[in-house]
């Protein structure tokens, strides 16, 4: 008898609903089972005072592949915001990404030119040090930061933070994570090279709400614990949570890191005065205040609401019982991961999509992206 569903799409977050968006609008049956009370995984928020909340941290969507961009615009509006966070170390502000607004508060100079040359001599001398250590190319993320923006940057704004952030010294960690952020001789505070940038007008729930219209879903499900009974309702399964403990943590377990979110609401309508303020000493225990209104609320706008909510973010090692928020993609994990992934390609029928099942730091818009191109694929 052929299964009531086409597909069981474990994981309710953005791969999981953008899968069940194509395979819907495809005409295929889909049931969604999700682990947490709610749908949207870590893209999840909260009214709170009429303000959007990110419960699970500050989600911005930029791309600049336009058909991701048309697609997720054709299911719910987006409100443009450009992402200009700002770190501070001690009493010092610093914009971000590293810009000519970083540099001449940094180094007191005024002209790209300037900036040129002090980033050259600091990253000359780093670079000649690591290849005195015989590394002629960087090894790590550390060294890659000395070489993309010296010395003096490396040790306000990106030693503390990082190792906040990974729990790990920055000397192993993997140099991609750095190269994550631009820099730039302009006074361009934009966050994101991409094209397109911009947060679902009202917040992510309704992105996921439409795009799981059609299917049916069942939240406070746990798959790891129903597989039995769930398995034979699909054709084919789309897992989009965690690869180990889908395996049984067969190998052992991969580390992710977690946050842990304390917010408050504060009787003032402008705390922070930006939606992100990174803390980038290693003193402060947290390494981001988000003030969540300033993703939505404009200039004047902010006074529409007398109150404000703030969130400060922690990140631990992911124990169970937390949400997983970001693989570690160090070399112990990278080789951990590989074992899980050659297992699961003989795991027929099943798909293994997103952050947690791919062991990947994606955005968002590469999640949508991948989605939609398994979907094309297992579809054929
Ligand atoms: N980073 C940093 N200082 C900052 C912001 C970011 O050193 O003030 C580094 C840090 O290593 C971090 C990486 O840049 O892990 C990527 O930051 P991103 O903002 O992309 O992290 P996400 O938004 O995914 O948490």
């Amino acid at each position: 008898m052929k299964p009531e569903y086409d597909y069981l799409i474990v994981g309710s977050g953005l791969y999981g609903a953008t899968f069940a968006w194509c395979a819907t609008r495809a005409g295929k049956r889909c049931l969604v089972v999700e682990r947490r009370r709610h749908t949207g995984g870590n893209l999840r928020c909260e009214n709170v005072e009429d303000i959007v909340v990110h419960r699970y941290g500050a989600h911005i969507f930029h791309t600049s592949d336009r058909e991701v961009w048309d697609t997720v615009n054709s299911i719910v509006p987006f409100r443009s915001f450009i992402n200009s966070p700002l770190a501070r170390y001690g009493d010092e502000l610093y914009n971000l990404p590293f810009n000519m607004n970083t540099f001449c508060r940094m180094w007191g100079c005024t002209s790209p030119a300037e900036a040129q040359a002090i980033l050259n001599s600091q990253r000359e001398a780093e670079t000649a040090r690591q290849i005195a250590a015989g590394h002629a190319e960087p090894t790590n993320l550390e060294e890659q930061a000395l070489r993309l923006v010296g010395r003096d940057i490396y040790e306000k704004l990106i030693k503390g933070y990082t190792e906040k952030q990974w729990g790990r010294p920055c000397a192993e960690l993997p140099a991609f994570i750095i190269r994550r952020l631009p820099v730039r001789l302009t006074f361009d505070n934009n966050y994101f090279d991409d094209t397109y940038q911009g947060i679902p007008e009202g917040g992510y729930n309704r992105l996921i709400d439409r795009m799981l219209e059609g299917s049916e879903v069942w939240t406070g499900c746990d798959y790891a614990c129903h597989r039995g009974e769930l398995r034979p309702k699909a054709s084919a399964v789309v897992y989009t949570g965690a690869i180990d403990e889908y395996l049984g943590y067969c190998h052992g377990r991969l580390d992710y890191r977690s946050v842990r979110f304390e917010s408050e609401i504060l009787p003032v309508a402008n705390w922070q005065g930006n939606a992100v303020v990174n803390y980038t000493a290693a003193d402060i225990p947290f390494t981001r205040i988000i003030e969540h209104k300033h993703f939505t609320m404009r200039g004047d706008e902010v006074h529409r609401t007398p109150v404000t909510v703030i969130s400060r973010e922690y990140p631990s090692e992911w124990e169970d019982g937390a949400e997983r928020c970001y693989p570690v993609n160090d070399l112990r994990n990278t080789t951990l991961y590989d074992r899980y992934a050659a297992m699961a390609v003989q795991e027929h029928g099943v798909i293994f999509g997103g952050r947690l099942a791919e062991f990947r730091y994606y955005d968002m818009d590469d999640v949508v992206a991948k989605a939609i191109k398994d979907f094309c694929h297992a579809a054929k």
